[in-house]
């Protein structure tokens, strides 16, 4: 469904808050923030800005863009945010929330860009799906690659069309390592676990899960890694911490604590990994933005 963008008093709040926070937090992370400044809807959005973060309970009032972080990891905001996005008591427990934080603060630079980030790590990506669910589209499938398959916020990661994204990112991210001389066991681990995350309907999520031995080659893959005596007892109680939140959230900021315990020589390394994998997961909603959308228009359709 195309809507005008310069009528958006029909739009509902829902609406404005999640289109408008993509759109146009979308362009201020690249070059053209001051043309953002000056868009004629930016006003409007500044008065919405306490439900961008929307969540079908209700919203997390105040001055969100500057709070939210903070709140998110606090009493307050953990509760939401688990209705938010579903976690188990368990996965709460073990997100990182020191690269929740710094992930915030890396992309916090204008209250948009701050949106922006509190959408993904809130998991309220307007995908196919949530429009399909909320009666805006008569169909839940990805526009991207146009495989039948649902556009959930995994299949972001898994969809075919992000190819290209995935190359680049993993480029960046086997350099980052590599300059952190990161063990090889730990590297492994972290190869492992990020195709795991980039396969569809394969990545196990809730519960610990040690990969199999009689299955699929990465499920090989992990079984042997995860039975390696000469691999670290801390990366593999990583690597076992991370499905239980979800692996494919990697990509969304949620950190699983045990990473911080690998590799402490170098103090910093878990929480510059965070942030890469986070730079990684939203090059794969651009993209996506960029396919569905076009790069610079002035309707879109949600
Ligand atoms: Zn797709």
């Amino acid at each position: 469904m195309q809507r005008d963008e310069k009528n958006p008093n029909k739009w509902t709040n829902d609406e404005r808050a999640n289109g408008e926070a993509d759109r146009l937090a979308g362009r201020a992370w690249g070059e053209e923030f001051s043309h953002v400044q000056n868009q004629a809807n930016a006003p409007l959005f500044r008065h919405n800005g306490g439900i961008q973060v929307i969540t079908s309970a209700g919203s997390i009032a105040g001055r969100i863009p500057k709070r939210l972080p903070e709140l998110l990891t606090m009493e307050r905001g953990l509760p939401a945010l688990q209705k938010a996005t579903q976690l188990t008591v368990k996965a709460m427990e073990l997100l990182d929330n020191e690269a929740t934080l710094r992930g915030a603060k890396h992309f916090g630079a204008t209250m948009y860009s701050v949106s922006h980030w509190a959408k993904f790590y809130t998991h309220h990506w307007y995908t196919a799906s949530r429009a399909c669910k909320f009666g805006q589209v008569d169909s839940a499938e990805c526009k991207c690659c146009r495989d039948g398959v649902n556009e959930t916020t995994a299949h972001i990661f898994q969809c075919t069309d992000k190819n290209e994204v995935h190359l680049e990112h993993h480029r960046k991210l086997m350099a980052f390592l590599a300059d952190q001389q990161l063990p090889n066991g730990l590297l492994r681990i972290i190869e492992v676990g990020i195709d795991l995350a980039l396969l569809s309907d394969n990545t196990p999520q809730g519960e610990t899960w040690d990969g199999d031995d009689d299955g699929s080659n990465i499920k090989k893959r992990v079984a042997q890694l995860l039975n390696d005596d000469e691999i670290n007892t801390e990366y593999k109680e990583a690597f076992r911490q991370q499905p239980i939140i979800g692996w494919e959230y990697i990509f969304i900021g949620k950190f699983a604590k045990g990473w911080k315990n690998c590799w402490t020589e170098r103090g910093q390394w878990a929480t510059k990994f965070a942030i890469l994998m986070m730079t990684w997961g939203r090059a794969c909603w651009s993209s996506r933005n960029s396919t569905t959308f076009g790069k610079k228009t002035n309707s879109y359709a949600i």
